[in-house]
């Protein structure tokens, strides 16, 4: 459950809630001040950015697809950055992985279980089709219909890397900002049903309290206990990204999991702790706060 399937205000401007505070002593209400979600710099002259035009081009190339098709190149420079992420995502599972096997290693950290996270679009699943097809511009609605028809190919590398983490031992789990609404279709594009893609990673870990392992973001109004409190103070009670996926990491290792990695392209799947290491995929399409 990101922001992104996402829900409404991807890439938008974060109407930083309309938050009336009525002060209990001297009754002063104030409201917050709308801030732009992405904080950077006010460009002096046009020649300090670059032409919208011209950057989709560079993205196109990126992608080893400068005509546009929507098929991103397997020996594309997006396709060996990821590949890259995913490989030294694996060396240091494996390396964690021998560590947790020794008893001394055991004895010393009461862990748990060990354990791998992904996002999803982007980080399991690569929506570039979808950015050509939007020419970049997210709408729910149609980006809705490619998460439906499960259109998405898996991010190069990350099934692997997954598939080697599971036969290691750890367990695989899936935080997406997906909402539960697209939670079986997920599932289908990442795994194998038959429908659309069929991405072939491993089938996501069972959690010990029979939880399912593929983390949807539910309607405010379904929350589970550690999002309310975690998220109490957000707008609406509705969490940030960042306090949605934590929280989740944090109720995924209370349950006796070590999170030995986590895996993300935007920095807000990365941020708020609770993953010994945090893995960046390269995303330049879009930035979710
Ligand atoms: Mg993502």
């Amino acid at each position: 459950m990101k922001l992104r399937a996402r829900s409404l205000s991807r890439r938008t401007t974060t109407a930083t809630a309309l938050v009336c505070a009525a002060l209990v002593g001297g009754g002063v209400a104030y409201a917050a001040t709308a801030e732009p979600a992405i904080t950077t710099f006010t460009p002096r002259s046009a020649d300090q950015v670059t032409n919208i035009d011209v950057l989709r081009q560079q993205l196109r190339n990126y992608y080893g697809d400068p005509l546009g098709t929507g098929t991103f190149a397997p020996d594309g420079n997006y396709a060996k950055e990821a590949a890259s992420v995913a490989r030294a995502g694996s060396r240091w599972l494996d390396d964690r992985g021998h560590e947790h096997g020794r008893s001394d290693y055991r004895d010393r950290h009461h862990h748990g279980t060990k354990a791998i996270v992904l996002d999803v679009d982007d980080t399991s699943l690569t929506t570039w089709n979808y950015e050509i097809a939007s020419n970049w511009a997210y709408n729910p609605s149609t980006n809705g219909q490619y998460v439906t028809d499960q259109k998405f190919p898996a991010t190069p590398g990350m099934v692997e890397m997954a598939t080697r983490a599971a036969k290691e031992g750890y367990a695989v789990f899936f935080l997406t900002g997906r909402p539960t609404s697209q939670e079986a279709a997920t599932l289908g594009n990442l795994t194998s049903d038959g429908v659309g893609v069929d991405a072939g990673y491993p089938a996501p870990t069972q959690l010990r309290n029979g939880e399912d392992g593929l983390f949807t973001k539910p309607d405010v109004a379904a929350y589970p206990d550690y999002l309310q409190k975690a998220c109490a103070a957000d707008p609406g009670g509705k969490c940030t990204t960042i306090h949605y996926k934590s929280a989740t990491r944090a109720h995924i290792e209370s349950l006796g999991y070590d999170i030995v990695a986590n895996f993300g392209d935007q920095y807000s799947d990365l941020k708020g702790g609770y993953a010994d290491r945090t893995f960046k995929l390269p995303n330049p399409n879009y930035y979710l706060p």
